[in-house]
Parts: C-alpha cells; sequence; structure tokens
C-alpha cells in the first residue's frame, strides 16, 4: 500500500490528506524496511528491483549506476522497452540525458542500466517504476555537503577492525592501568574532541562483514555481506553490480588529493580495499589489486605480497603471470619490503610497502615475543605507528597532497582477526599499537588545525572482561578467578613507557570472555605462540565441516560448549554498536547515535566537497588535456628518475622475500594454512 502513494493522482489524493499520508509514512517505517526494499515482491506475476535500494542516500553529483530489474512469469522478455521509469515524475533517461543498457539475464527477466549517473541537485527523489501489472517506487535523498566552520584539508580515517566498547577498556587497564579504580592516564581515543556510536548492519543481515561496513564508510551505502561499494545486481559476475562512486574516486575526481591506504592486514583485504575498490566478492583479490593500480593511490602499505608477484614466482598467490610490483615500479613508485628500507625511503611521490606475503604479524609476535618460528624471515616488519608516520610524512610532501590536502585510511587489521581465535592479548596489543599511531595522527594534525581525524571500527566483537585470574591457581582453574571484590586488580608494568605492558603473563591476568563461541578450550593463560582454538573434526563424516577444540591450545582449559553452528571454527562479529571519535574540522558531526553510512557523509561535510564538479573541468578541457599531459610528463620523468636511483632496482627484496617464505618450512606453512582456514577468510 504505501509504496503506492508517491505515484500520480494517488500522490495528490496523499497530499490532500497529510493525515494518511503519515499512517503511510508510519506503515513504512515500521515495515521491515530493509529487506522488504532490497527484495523484489511479486505483483501480478511480475517482481520490481530497483537499485540503488530504498532510502538511499547520495552525495549531490555522486556517480552512480542505476538499474531496474524485472522478473517473473509474466515479464515477457519484450516488455523491457515498455517499462515506465519515472524519477519525481520525469522520465529516467531525461533525467540522466542517456538511454539505459537493456539485458536479459534470464527467460523472463529484463534489465535496464544506467551507467555513471548522478542527481546533481539536493532533495527527496521519488523512483517510479510500472512493468506490466507491477509497480514500485523507492526514494532517494541527495545532499550537499555543508562544512560547518572552516572546511578540512584533510581527512585522516582511522579503523580498528573489530574493536567493540569492552575493548577500549580492556587496552586502558593492560596499557595505563588503574590506581585505586582511577585509571592512571587515558588512551589517546579517550582524548578524542567528539565521541559517539554506531550501528553497523546491512541491507542484506543485521550481522555485517568488514568489506560491507567498511564500504559504508567509503560510499554511504549499506550494502550485502563480502560485497564493497556495490548494489548486488542479479547476474552471477562479481564485477558487473552497479557501483556507488567511492570516496577515492570523488577524492580524485573532484579536488585531484593525495591517497594513502595502510593496513596491517594483506593490503588487498575487505577494509583497506573497501576504499578504493568496487566489487561483489571481497576474496576477488585480482582485481581489487588491479583496481587499487588504475587509481595509483600515493601510498599503499601494508602485507598482502603474494598476490603482487607472478604466478611462476615462488610464494605467489596469483593465478595468472602478471607482475603487479613491476607495474607499480614502472609508475614512479619506490618500493619497500621491510622496516630499514622504509625508513631508508625518504618522502618520495608514491611509496608501495609491502611487508608480508600475507597479514603482517601481530604487535605481540613482531615486537615482544619475536618467536623465530612464528615470524619466519620477516623479523623486520615495520610497526603500524612507524607506518603511520611514514605515510603521513609523504602524503604532506608530496606535490598534490600539499596542494589539494589528501586522504589517509590506516586500518589497524588484527584486532579483529585476534579476536575471531580468541586471543583477547593480542587483540589488545594491536589495539594499543592503533592508539599509539592515532598519538602519531593527532600530534600531526596539532601542528596544522586542518586536519580531520576520525576513528572508528568496523563492527564489534562479542568481547567482554568481568574480573581477573590468578595465575598462580595454574591452568584452567575457575577458582582461580576473581569476580566483584577478589578481581582487585591486574598485575601489568610498563616500565620502558611504550604504553605496552612489558608481560602479558603477569601473576594477575584480566580474565575475559566472549558472548560467541566454538567448542574450544580455555585455560585463562596468555599463549605464548598463536594457535587456532579449534581444527577440523577429523571424525566428521565426508563433506561435512565441523569444528572441535584444537588438541594443542590450552589441553588444561575448561571445555566452553559451542553455542554457534559447529561448522564455524572461531567466533564471530557481533552486531553490536561500535565506538567513534573524532577531532579537527568537521569533528562535531561525529557525536552521539550514528548509522555507518553517515561516516561518509561526515567526511564529506568536512572537506566540503562538491561531487558535480570534475577536478580538470575550471580550466576548459582543452587546458585539462594541457594539464593531463604535463602529470603524464612527470609520471615518466619520475619513473626515469626512479629507475636511475641506485639501490632500488627492480622487484628484489620482495621476491627473495615470497622466495625466502616459500621455502621456510612445510610444518609451519601447513599450520598457517590450517589456521587460516578456521580464520574463514570471507569475513
Ligand atoms: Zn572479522
Amino acid at each position: 500500500m504505501p509504496r503506492r502513494v508517491v505515484h500520480g493522482g494517488v500522490r495528490a489524493h496523499v497530499s490532500r490528506f497529510t493525515a494518511l499520508g503519515l499512517i503511510a509514512m508510519l506503515a513504512v517505517l515500521f515495515a521491515p524496511i530493509g529487506f522488504t526494499a532490497a527484495a523484489p515482491r511479486e505483483q501480478g506475476g511480475v517482481n520490481i528491483r530497483i537499485l540503488p535500494i530504498n532510502r538511499a542516500r547520495l552525495l549531490a553529483g555522486q556517480r552512480f549506476d542505476f538499474r531496474v530489474e524485472v522478473s517473473g512469469a509474466l515479464a515477457s522478455n519484450s516488455d523491457a522497452g515498455a517499462y515506465t521509469v519515472l524519477i519525481n515524475g520525469t522520465p529516467a533517461s531525461q533525467v540522466f540525458g542517456k538511454e539505459p543498457t537493456k539485458t536479459n539475464v534470464a527467460v523472463n527477466s529484463a534489465e535496464l542500466t544506467w551507467r555513471g549517473v548522478s542527481l546533481n541537485q539536493a532533495g527527496k527523489y521519488d523512483i517510479y517504476v510500472e512493468a506490466g501489472p507491477a509497480k514500485r517506487s523507492v526514494s532517494y535523498e541527495v545532499v550537499r555537503p555543508q562544512a560547518n566552520g572552516r572546511p578540512a584539508k584533510n581527512v585522516v580515517l582511522m579503523i580498528a577492525d573489530g574493536m567493540s566498547w569492552p575493548s577500549l577498556t580492556i587496552a586502558r587497564l593492560t596499557s595505563r592501568g588503574q590506581t585505586e579504580g582511577k585509571y592512571n592516564e587515558l588512551l589517546e581515543m579517550d582524548r578524542m574532541e567528539a565521541t559517539g556510536y554506531f550501528s553497523t548492519s546491512g541491507y542484506d543481515s543485521i550481522a555485517t562483514d568488514s568489506a560491507n561496513s567498511a564500504a559504508a564508510f567509503a560510499s554511504g551505502q549499506k550494502g550485502v555481506v563480502n560485497a564493497m561499494n556495490i548494489y548486488e545486481d542479479n547476474t552471477t559476475s562479481t564485477e558487473d553490480d552497479p557501483r556507488v562512486e567511492h570516496i577515492v574516486d570523488i577524492l580524485k575526481r573532484t579536488r585531484n588529493m593525495a591517497i594513502g591506504i595502510v593496513s596491517t592486514a594483506e593490503i588487498e583485504d575487505a577494509t583497506p580495499a573497501a576504499m578504493i575498490a568496487y566489487t561483489r566478492r571481497r576474496s576477488d583479490y585480482q582485481p581489487i589489486i588491479d583496481q587499487m593500480f588504475e587509481r595509483k593511490p600515493e601510498v599503499l602499505m601494508g602485507g598482502g605480497a603474494a598476490y603482487f608477484i607472478p604466478k611462476s614466482t615462488a610464494g605467489s598467490r596469483r593465478t595468472d603471470e602478471r607482475d603487479v610490483l613491476k607495474q607499480f615500479r614502472d609508475a614512479g613508485y619506490t618500493l619497500v619490503a621491510n622496516r630499514a628500507e622504509m625508513n631508508a625511503a625518504g618522502t618520495p611521490e608514491r611509496l608501495l610497502g609491502l611487508f608480508h606475503p600475507s597479514n603482517m604479524n601481530v604487535y605481540i609476535d613482531r615486537a615482544q615475543t619475536r618467536d623465530p618460528a612464528v615470524l619466519g624471515p620477516y623479523t623486520d616488519q615495520p610497526s603500524l605507528i612507524e607506518m603511520t608516520q611514514k605515510s603521513l610524512d609523504v602524503l604532506a610532501n608530496t606535490p598534490n597532497g600539499r596542494q589539494n590536502g589528501f586522504f589517509l585510511m590506516i586500518e589497524a587489521g588484527s584486532v579483529d582477526k585476534q579476536y575471531h581465535p580468541m586471543d583477547w592479548e593480542r587483540g589488545t596489543a594491536d589495539l594499543i599499537e592503533f592508539d599509539q599511531s592515532l598519538a602519531v595522527v593527532k600530534g600531526f594534525a596539532a601542528q596544522r588545525s586542518d586536519t580531520l581525524v576520525v576513528v572508528v571500527a568496523d563492527h564489534g566483537h562479542s568481547i567482554s572482561v568481568y574480573g581477573t585470574y590468578d595465575t598462580t591457581k595454574g591452568p584452567g582453574n575457575p577458582d582461580g578467578i576473581g569476580t566483584y571484590d577478589q578481581a582487585r586488580f591486574p598485575t601489568y608494568v610498563d616500565r620502558d613507557g611504550d604504553k605496552f605492558p612489558d608481560s602479558w603473563s603477569p601473576s594477575r591476568t584480566l580474565a575475559v570472555g566472549f558472548a560467541n563461541h566454538p567448542e574450544y578450550r580455555d585455560d585463562f593463560l596468555f599463549n605464548p605462540r598463536p594457535l587456532s582454538p579449534t581444527i577440523q573434526d577429523p571424525n566428521a563424516a565426508q563433506g561435512v565441516t565441523r569444528f572441535v577444540p584444537n588438541p594443542a591450545r590450552d589441553p588444561q582449559g575448561v571445555l566452553i560448549g559451542a553455542n554457534i553452528p559447529r561448522n564455524s571454527g572461531t567466533e564471530v562479529h557481533s552486531v553490536d554498536d561500535t565506538p567513534m571519535f573524532a577531532s579537527g574540522p568537521g569533528s562535531a558531526y561525529f557525536r552521539g547515535y550514528h548509522d555507518n553510512t553517515d561516516m561518509f557523509f561526515g567526511m564529506m561535510n568536512a572537506l566540503n566537497i562538491d561531487a558535480t564538479r570534475n577536478a580538470s573541468q575550471p580550466t576548459g578541457s582543452a587546458a585539462g588535456t594541457a594539464i593531463g599531459f604535463v602529470m603524464a610528463l612527470s609520471v615518466v620523468v619520475g619513473a626515469s628518475r626512479y629507475l636511475r636511483r641506485p639501490g632500488t632496482e627492480g622487484v628484489g627484496p620482495i621476491s627473495f622475500m615470497v622466495h625466502k617464505a616459500a621455502r621456510f618450512g612445510t610444518a609451519l606453512r601447513a599450520a598457517a594454512a590450517s589456521f587460516r582456514a578456521t580464520l574463514h577468510d570471507d569475513r
């Protein structure tokens, strides 16, 4: 019923009877909108699906693909041309200034697609589609950013993947400690200008993954699990789904800003990739890297080198012979493969740092335990703190960064990756490292007051701290857990003042649990080596995936039963609202409750982005071409200058590094593979 109110005479009718309109609006509000808006509803044997979905919010000028899918027993293929598609009463082709592409994905299915269109005026847009007996309408909100006061020149978006509110408590307790119930010092995150919280659901499910949730920050749209900056269409291809222009494309197109993407995860992993790629499937690493290369962010640093080298090179995980490292080098990038090289690189115009074939090792393993069996040959990986400093140095000095500003995304990828196996100490150390990286960003911003800093998680985990554990009571003794007055205070010590506890095995540790888990054992003690909590059940029937406790982890621990499906080998994301902090120009927006899609608009507001304009437009197309030519020439000059520089030739270091990894030892690689398998790569 409420879907029809915007059509023709009925609309006039409703506008005369405001009460009826109100009732219709309430009906829309209380209906399960996320589901009904996304899923087609059959009317007279015909379904209509409109993408973007109902209640989508777009930036004025933000480019998107608009698609209407009509299917069902009575949806004859020949109908496509006869469908009515109106935007505020005007035919869509007239509004967009172009005709749609017409396709038939299947028998009794027809699609109309307008690619790369935009709506340039702010306001509400009612979309009405009529196909045979079926009618359907959705509405979009188009907004024009407005900086509240002086606009920001730069934005640094910091994402602690999987951080929840209790994560902050645990980091503060272990990093700063308390004296008689008061913290000795606060975290950097505790000392920001704005504090808020936000919800993270996608349009397919209340529970999100990192692709979907990070893409909400990047393009302001709700998505589906595993997807980035697209609306899922009815084809099987993961590359052709209707796109909505993301932050990197907008900032490059409208202002030619410099871009930096930094993560401790594989750089092609969900959160970093969501800033810069469009895909239905986050595990499409090769196309994601192709899209990264096309966009040429000035700074790209993290793990994931195995997808940058040709298939025939030892350690490669590519399926083709493309040498992406060589392509980056040829495009003028300085390539670095370890901390020493990164430090020696100075401030090149373009920097690609790949420090591990897969995810970088976590802080505890990288900087504290330094166990050769865990690190392998990767003994000189930079910290996130050092990568943060380097990326700021490069972006603030690169010509377009200096002139037009920059957007830098910094992710602590392994807070999430360590919470999944319920290794809370490793997750916490990486969160402290993230917080120390924030200290670097705040130091940078304090000197200039033109930089918005936004700190968010992308989703939560069900972690909670409820007391302490007396380790003298041995492994896995529930009576060693102190609750209420018996909890007392943990005994972590930070003698060297680096904000990390010197040891994760003090006499009294924290008691930390997770609300969802597979069946596993917990002995309440720190694991000197990372181990999966589960293994695949060797007794499971053929073709059945079922996890049981890993006999090698916490063998004396208490057995904790599964409360999630047995085919999940790790803890899963929570649906809980997650923390949000901001400082600098535009930060006031980030107070109170928000939806995750709001982050995008908050950043666009702060930068005062006009997405209806292109950076090269104001000087006219001839001048634009000249600028393009000069830019291309400077790239060539830069590349040749780079090629002449001694000591930077070729892809040597990373190839060598990956090659060594391939030979590092079958046992370790097998262990790593089984560990990765339990981590469910697709989440
Ligand atoms: Zn995760």
